[in-house]
């Protein structure tokens, strides 16, 4: 069965006016349920974990910090949300809902997660909407219990995964793998294992035919046990941060060779949503919504 976390502090809104569309994590599981790709089976609800897995990613001043609210300005400012106990413990959960849904992913080959994504964080910082990064957790816990040696985090969210990458940099461990617009935030990057660099404007042939040329590769070659994908569907041209100009059928594309191909390789695969910043919501839904109409058709 296909797993899904989610939990009603997903919806969690910031205060009145804040930039950030939080309305993606409501509508999301509504549109899966009213269409019948999911029922309420399919959704599991994340609890609030003990700060062990937390704190084998982030530093304990940092988290410290977090959880007191007593982080300076300027760290806040860079995260870009107004911190909070609820917003805390949102970001918390999501990062327990990656960790459940990585020990469904082993058991039903798939699993997925109505957030997270949060690839801008590092170990003592937050920035770009992201405070704890919910795969990197994953990927530690996952090593920690022996339930999988190497891993591979394909990040096609079309910013960058530069938490990610230094949070693994010196790590042989976990292959980072990030495929991203080149004049994009983040504007200084870090060194992922591979990064692939696109230029502004890039449509679907280019991007499928680099990332299918790169992709099988990359497995060949580093025979990962466990992937993390992170789904972002902010590469879509109508994207207000994105600037390339993939079609959400060439997004679904991507989804689709990149699930397939975790299945054709027998490697379990979780799945966090990531970025997607049309003004339309109904494109961001459905965005969203194929991948997880995917995982239900290619798996189940
Ligand atoms: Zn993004």
């Amino acid at each position: 069965m296909l797993k899904i976390a989610f939990h009603p502090i997903y919806k969690h809104p910031l205060p009145e006016g804040h930039r950030f569309p939080m309305l993606k994590y409501e509508l999301l599981p509504e549109q899966l349920i009213y269409e019948g790709t999911c029922t309420a089976a399919n959704f599991f609800e994340p609890t609030v974990p003990d700060d062990a897995p937390i704190l084998r990613v982030h530093t304990s001043e940092y988290f410290n910090h977090l959880k007191n609210l007593t982080l300076d300005a300027k760290a806040v400012r860079k995260i870009g949300f107004p911190l909070s106990d609820m917003l805390v413990k949102r970001e918390v959960m999501i990062a327990d809902g990656t960790m459940k849904a990585s020990e469904y992913a082993l058991k039903y080959g798939i699993a997925m997660n109505i957030a997270g994504g949060t690839h801008h964080a590092y170990a003592d910082s937050g920035e770009g909407f992201c405070i704890l990064n919910d795969q990197a957790i994953g990927a530690r816990y996952l090593q920690d219990k022996g339930l999988a040696k190497k891993i591979l985090i394909v990040d096609l969210d079309v910013h960058q995964g530069n938490g990610t990458a230094k949070i693994f940099q010196n790590d042989p461990s976990v292959f980072t793998f990030s495929m991203h617009g080149k004049a994009n935030y983040p504007f200084k990057k870090e060194q992922s294992d591979l990064d692939i660099a696109l230029e502004n404007g890039c449509e679907d042939d280019t991007y499928l035919s680099i990332l299918t040329d790169t992709l099988p590769k990359l497995i060949a070659a580093e025979q990962p046990d466990f992937i993390y994908y992170l789904s972002g569907v902010d590469v879509i041209a109508s994207d207000k941060l994105g600037k390339l100009s993939l079609s959400i059928e060439g997004c679904k594309a991507r989804d689709r060779y990149v699930l397939q191909t975790c299945k054709d390789y027998s490697i379990p695969v979780m799945c966090s949503m990531g970025g997607g910043y049309s003004p339309d919501i109904k494109i961001i839904i459905e965005a969203h919504a194929n991948t997880f109409r995917l995982a239900q058709e290619l798996y189940f």
